[in-house]
């Protein structure tokens, strides 16, 4: 039996990381960048409207309110091939190209647009009294004017409304660092960029495979008093699929040797497998001898904590195997504290795994033993420090109900007996 400190350590120390890949965006989430990225281009690549309006010269409508002639519109996807002179002005839409000419835009909102609203003519007309003359249907409002008019009711400053060509990226800037790690606002900025594919760390294909006679999968009849469901399986892919690791799930192997090994086969050829149950002392406990008998090479077998003692870390080829207690909170310390940090080295990510201080709420005593305890926790952030609360229902690995008020694990030593309320503790976050 060795050490966690010892454990982790041997863990990543033979734990390499995967090759560099080309991969396109649906695959690089959650993949660690192996490139600088760097802009092409300026982004916005053009002076471009944050605004629907009208683009216009700040200066000539410096006198608002002011008419101004519309001498065109640019819908987005498109540009204004002329110049904006003064007096006039484009309608323009968010997105699209500012003119040349004009430097700021009104919005929509501000502005009145051709024939300004006070000289419409009225409906009906008949027998009402009309200022003006109806429009006779074919006629546009700009034709009888000569031209659009655009009442601009108030003031702009130079640049207003506009997106400055390369305010959000300049041209030949490093915009993702080598190390960083793709997610969803990574992608849409690779977008931006014109990148369909990045160079990042291959991400390993895992496999899971449970193991045990009493084991009934979820959504199926339990067939004798003495079946239970396998919670470890579906656990064990979530975590997976959190970290975006591909996993084929391999089902429940019984515990008898040929089975075992016929089903472990195939998952042995994936960078990363992981048995659950099997590995403590008891008679039907096969795996380790199994594992060996298939050539992976044990590097440790049992580690002094609580729970997760029986946990096995072996090698076949570069191919890691990790075989985790069957009681389902041994399974999900197990796989946080060593197999997380596993998986992080592979795909080139910094490791997460930290071990940071809170102030226990409660008086703790525990007999002293001789493994590193981790116990579930409830932390909350109070007056800028981590309020530490134990689950105090938790009685024990196979307790995994105790997980769902918990969101870290508060870690022991062995031989202390006492935590006096208020004092400093060692805790994992989730
Ligand atoms: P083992 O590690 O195989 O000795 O199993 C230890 C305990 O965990 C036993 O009570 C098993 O029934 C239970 N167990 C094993 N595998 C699973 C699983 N996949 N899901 C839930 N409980 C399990
Ligand atoms: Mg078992």
């Amino acid at each position: 039996m060795i050490e966690f400190e010892r454990a982790l350590e041997e863990v990543l120390r033979r734990t390499r990381r995967l090759d560099i890949e080309s991969l396109s965006l649906k695959e690089a989430i959650g993949s660690v960048l192996a490139e600088d990225v760097k802009s092409k281009f300026d982004i916005p690549s053009f002076h471009k409207s944050a605004m629907d309006g009208y683009a216009v010269c700040a200066k000539d409508i410096e006198s608002a309110p002011v008419d101004l002639k519309c001498v065109g519109e640019i819908p987005a996807g498109r540009f204004y091939p002329g110049k904006v002179k003064k007096g006039e002005c484009v309608k323009i839409m968010t997105g699209s190209p500012l003119p040349e000419g004009a430097d700021s835009v009104v919005m929509i909102e501000f502005t009145e647009s051709s024939p300004p609203s006070f000289i419409l003519p009225r409906k009906g007309g008949g027998g009402e009294e009309s200022e003006v003359l109806p429009l006779d249907g074919s006629e546009t409002p700009g034709d009888r004017w000569g031209c659009n008019l655009v009442r601009i009711l108030h003031r702009v400053s130079k640049g207003e409304n506009v997106c400055l060509k390369g305010e959000d990226i300049k041209k030949g800037k490093i915009v993702l660092k080598k190390g960083t790690v793709i997610r969803a606002p990574e992608v849409a900025v690779l977008a931006i960029l014109g990148r369909a594919k990045i160079r990042g760390y291959r991400r390993p294909k895992a496999s899971i495979l449970c193991t045990g006679d009493e084991l009934i999968e979820p959504g199926h009849r339990l067939l004798k008093f003495s079946h239970i469901y396998n919670s470890n399986g579906p656990m064990l892919r979530s975590l997976l699929s959190s970290m975006n690791i591909e996993n084929q799930y391999l089902g429940i192997a019984k515990d008898k040797e040929e089975d075992l090994r016929e089903k472990m086969k195939k998952g042995l050829k994936d960078d990363l497998l992981i048995l659950s149950g099997g590995v403590s002392m008891g008679d039907y406990d096969l795996v380790p001898k199994v594992l060996r008998s298939c050539g992976v090479k044990i590097i440790f077998h049992k580690v002094s904590i609580k729970p997760g003692k029986p946990i096995l870390f072996g090698l076949r080829g570069r191919n890691l195997i990790f075989g985790v207690p069957g009681n389902p909170v041994s399974t999900y310390l197990t796989f946080l504290i060593l197999i997380k940090p596993a998986i992080e080295k592979m795909i080139g990510k910094k490791i997460s795994l930290e071990i940071v201080k809170g102030i226990i709420k409660t008086d703790f005593r525990q007999k002293p033993g001789k493994r590193k305890h981790f116990l579930p926790v409830d932390v909350k952030m109070k007056h800028n420090e981590r309020q530490i609360f134990p689950v105090k229902t938790y009685h024990g690995s196979a307790d995994i109900a105790s997980l769902l008020p918990a969101n870290g694990f508060m870690v022991v030593d062995a031989d202390v007996s006492f935590l006096k309320k208020n004092s400093k503790v060692d805790i994992i976050l989730w």
